[in-house]
């Protein structure tokens, strides 16, 4: 979809062709391209003069002489391509054709036919729908109080605002990723939770990342047919938008993908951090280096806990996941009072990487979602404290605001392993996937608990907040 700077592009690239042009025809091919009567609309153009090109948001505005105004929006897919010669026959989705006094010709191509264009008059354009429903361009705002009061009385996320064309024009999609972004702001950050020095900051980065896709001609380089030489340079120039997986440039976290109201959305989970989400510490290391022990401490400070293997315990007991977990392993895997058989997983997993994705996959997305629902149920001002062997790996740590590494000398582990009932090698193969050195230099801290309690303790109070 073309956005405000590829408006732009397109305005200035007609102009260079179309200014100064009388139209000697204008050929309706789809009615319902225009808004109000075509018959009156070709009509009225006939014998009339282009004289200016102007863009409001993502309007085209097409002035006339005698006055005579008219709007196009390209919508999804409207494009115009320009003919220095009028041909014969246009193609299928030609919905409008212009026809000028020089035998050259104007195509409006629209091969979804949302695109629309209205007839206008210079003295009431601005003043009439749809450009009267237009909120302020960002380059246009002086004072964000106004709009201030207005997010005031908002609880949606901020970017569906800012997709709203009637409280700021001009923002689609990929700028709203990008202008978040630059801004430190999470996508779905509640409205009235946006503070006025963050939207002197969003309308400053609008500002300066619409001027900069105007000056590298747009983005979305294949939704329109600028005539020639123009390439959608600013694409190289994104920082979110499409850039799902890929480290963040800002602190190489890896870019998350979510849906906002609807609307694909890129961001940072480290730089962009949800301001209604409550407090989270995650904790992770190596089966058997104490992780629930830092749990506890947690807990017993008053923080809300999460374990991984409460949650994953649960899934065991969600019809669904049967399902899915006897779809996978066969009925076997169901003891004989008809439970989930852990031990019967775990020798097969050990042994068959496979069945270890497979279940990895019906357990990572379900537990995410746990941990969000929690989360998002979560009061503001707690605080709460995960558990979790494969924090990382899981990407649970999007969720973290700091992270804890519970390392342990291999001599302890060993002892402490013994301990249960489980043999080490099994142990250890059911770690594989966990990357000790690539956790530990992800976490936040690094705690040693290759030690007694209390030394344990004396490390975690220093970060206790
Ligand atoms: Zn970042």
């Amino acid at each position: 979809m073309p956005e405000l700077p590829e408006v732009e592009t397109i305005k200035n690239i007609l102009a260079k062709l179309v200014i100064g042009k009388k139209i000697l025809s204008v050929e309706i091919f789809n009615r319902n391209t225009i808004e109000g009567d075509p018959f009156d609309f070709a009509k009225t153009l006939k014998e009339k003069t282009i004289s200016k090109l102007t863009r409001i948001g993502k309007f085209l505005i097409f002035h006339l002489d005698e006055e005579i105004i008219f709007l196009s929006h390209l919508r999804m897919e409207g494009k115009y391509f320009y003919h220095e010669q009028m041909l014969e026959t246009y193609d299928k989705h030609a919905c409008v054709v212009f026809t000028f006094s020089d035998h050259s010709a104007l195509e409006y191509n629209d091969t979804r036919k949302f695109g629309l264009m209205k007839l206008s008059s210079a003295a009431t354009y601005q003043t009439s729908p749809p450009l009267s429903n237009l909120g302020p361009e960002p380059f246009d705002i002086k004072d964000v109080k106004p709009l201030l009061s207005k997010l005031a009385r908002k609880t949606i996320p901020i970017k569906a605002v800012l997709l709203d064309q009637t409280f700021v024009a001009g923002l689609g999609n990929i700028y709203v990723d990008e202008v978040l972004y630059l801004s430190l702001i999470h996508p779905e950050t509640p409205a009235d939770r946006i503070s006025e020095s963050q939207l002197k900051g969003i309308i400053s980065n609008s500002v300066k990342v619409l001027s900069m896709a105007i000056k590298s001609g747009g983005s979305t380089i294949r939704s329109y047919h600028p005539s020639q030489g123009i390439d959608g340079g600013f694409q190289t120039q994104l920082n979110a938008y499409g850039k799902e997986n890929l480290p963040c440039p800002r602190c190489n976290h890896g870019m998350r993908k979510i849906f906002v109201g609807g609307r694909g959305t890129t961001f940072c989970p480290r730089c962009q951090k949800n301001p209604s989400l409550p407090y989270v510490i995650g904790i992770t290391g190596p089966i058997g280096s104490g992780k629930s022990s830092v749990l506890s401490f947690f807990g017993e400070r008053g923080y809300h806990t999460l374990s991984g293997d409460t949650i994953v315990k649960n899934l065991y007991h969600d019809k669904k996941v049967q399902e899915l977990i006897i779809k996978l392993f066969g009925n076997n895997v169901v003891d004989e009072s008809g439970n989930i058989d852990k031990r019967f997983i775990i020798d097969v997993i050990i042994a068959d990487e496979y069945k270890k994705r497979g279940l990895e996959k019906i357990l990572h997305p379900r537990v995410e979602k746990a941990v969000v629902e929690t989360l998002k149920k979560a009061h503001n001002d707690d605080k709460i404290a995960i558990e979790m062997p494969l924090l990382f790996e899981a990407k649970l740590d999007d969720y973290c605001d700091e992270t804890i590494y519970v390392d342990i000398e291999d001599s302890i582990q060993a002892k402490r392993l013994a301990e249960r009932r489980l043999p080490l090698a099994t142990l250890r193969a059911l770690n594989t996937g966990f990357d000790a050195l690539r956790d530990k230099e992800k976490a936040t801290y690094v705690v040693d608990n290759s030690s007694s309690l209390s030394k344990l303790h004396k490390q975690l109070k220093r970060i206790l907040r």
